[in-house]
């Protein structure tokens, strides 16, 4: 159990190591005279859209090589062609400078530098590179529901494809308030309470960004989803991370009690929690609500995964007396409706909270997918049966995949909800999740992902691996038979 707080130094270089093909060097021991070299070869082996540009500069700078100032690397390089090379040590000064000018530096804010491209996205480029058994990202590898997609090719055919009004199509909004009503019982304004974003990561920014300035204090927990950690450092907020641990990921009480004070701004939860699969308990929600209230603090909660509650029913910690007032909830369709790259999310939360957050949307996006809001205001009047089926099905697919873990030999960890579910990769002998994450990617033919990403000391998860079963049962068991056939036990 452990308290920390952002700006840990190996984290960076973990997010840059995983594109490099050749190089291993451990996360945990940071090595910045190779730092930059991984990250631009990051981009150049998976970014298409930077390749472009470097090219387009690279011809550029050619024809206007003296009037150009992109940099000042690119400047010495013009001076250095002037000059007269006299030695070797100056021909090779001017060599080193003209590499570097064909090769600008990538730029990015400090608020941003550790980041880099996510793991979701390098592990999918890795699945797809290896030809491995994608059980790394988040996103069905099935279709969903015709009745959804029919009604978007209707709104396309009706219409309605200019800008939406900003916080939402008024069916929509109107459509989640009666969804949110049903869940949880609590009755909301449509149009002052509810706001249309780009899936439940910009429900996150817009929250984030309009309601906590720079300097205020957040609480986490790790693990925690990755666009967390980076939109919260947009904004400027301390971060401190309260780590749950296997194996029931537990909130530990005690220390969340001495970690929340009247300094604390909010706190985010995230409950069914990706990448543990825990749900917080009523007495854990509870106890964040008592504290709240207490103390003042601000809750923010993405429950994107509530239709996906196995193991308990799923409960929203805006229904608890006292926390409508003081919570923003966040939800979207992708999940529920297999329908990810939708990207139909919002944010629920009193009026007062909803200013801030608009403020921020307006400027983020505007608004979002007009044809697909309507859509979606289809889908969220499903009948309760298409909630059945769809826990059906992924219960299905979470035997076969959770058995198979266990077959395999893996020590697996109970998931309550999601799609998600921890394991222990350590009776395979390897050091840490990421070189345990390459061994299976290269020699299994199967992506997982690597949990240490997503703690601000990545230390705590380097024993944890995340998998998914949202995939066909036809994937899942190729995926084990896969691991059972060439993974062992050291
Ligand atoms: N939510 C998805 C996951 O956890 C990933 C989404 C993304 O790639 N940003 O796998």
């Amino acid at each position: 159990m452990s308290i920390c707080w952002n700006q840990y130094p190996g984290r960076a270089f973990l997010h840059n190591q995983w594109p490099r093909k050749s190089m291993r060097l451990s996360p945990y021991s940071p090595n910045p005279s190779t730092h930059h070299e991984m990250f631009l070869s990051s981009f150049s082996t998976f970014s298409p859209s930077l390749r472009l540009p470097v090219a387009v500069f690279k011809c550029i700078r050619s024809s206007f090589k003296t009037t150009l100032s992109f940099s000042s690397a690119r400047a010495c390089a013009a001076m250095a062609s002037l000059s007269t090379v006299s030695t070797d040590k100056e021909a090779d000064q001017e060599l080193k400078y003209k590499e570097q000018a064909v090769s600008p530096q990538p730029q990015v804010a400090k608020r941003l530098e550790k980041f880099k491209t996510t793991i979701f996205t390098q592990m999918s480029n890795l699945a797809i590179k290896h030809g491995a058994i994608n059980l790394g990202q988040g996103f069905p590898n099935f279709d969903g529901p015709d009745f959804v997609k029919d009604a978007a090719i209707q709104a396309i055919i009706a219409g309605n494809n200019q800008y939406a009004r900003g916080y939402g199509v008024p069916v929509l909004n109107a459509a989640i308030a009666e969804r949110f009503r049903k869940d949880s019982g609590i009755e909301v304004d449509p149009e002052k309470e509810v706001t249309i974003t780009s899936g439940c990561t910009e429900a996150i920014a817009a929250t984030i960004l309009g309601l906590i300035n720079p300097g205020d204090e957040v609480i986490l927990f790790a693990p925690f989803y990755d666009s967390y950690e980076a939109t919260l450092s947009m904004a400027g907020a301390k971060i401190k991370s309260i780590t749950l641990c296997p194996p029931d990921f537990a909130v530990p009480l005690d220390v969340l009690n001495s970690v929340v004070t009247k300094e604390t701004r909010a706190i985010l939860i995230n409950t069914p929690h990706n990448p543990t699969g825990k749900m917080l308990t009523k007495n854990e929600l509870e106890f964040i609500a008592n504290l709240s209230i207490e103390n003042d603090v601000l809750v923010f909660t993405d429950e994107v995964y509530d239709k996906l509650a196995f193991a308990a029913e799923h409960i929203s910690i805006a229904s608890i007396p006292g926390m409508f007032e003081r919570t923003v909830t966040m939800n979207s369709l992708g999940k529920t409706f297999s329908l990810t790259g939708w990207k139909i999310g919002w944010a629920i939360a009193p009026s007062h909270l909803t200013w801030g957050l608009r403020q921020a949307h307006a400027f983020l996006t505007f608004a979002t997918s007009t044809p697909m809001q309507w859509a979606a205001s289809v889908a969220l009047r499903a009948p309760e049966s298409y909630y059945e089926e769809l826990r059906r099905d992924y219960n299905a697919k979470k035997a076969i995949l959770v058995d198979g873990l266990k077959e395999v030999g893996f020590i697996v960890y109970p998931s309550s909800g999601t799609y998600f579910v921890v394991v222990d990769h350590t009776p395979f002998g390897f050091p840490d999740d990421i070189s345990f994450c390459e061994h299976l990617i290269k020699e299994v033919g199967v992506v997982a992902i690597p949990t240490s990403v997503f703690y601000l000391n990545p230390e705590e998860g380097k024993n944890l691996v995340r998998f998914t079963f949202c995939k066909d049962e036809g994937t899942l068991k190729a995926a084990v038979e896969r691991m059972k056939e060439k993974l062992k036990r050291k």
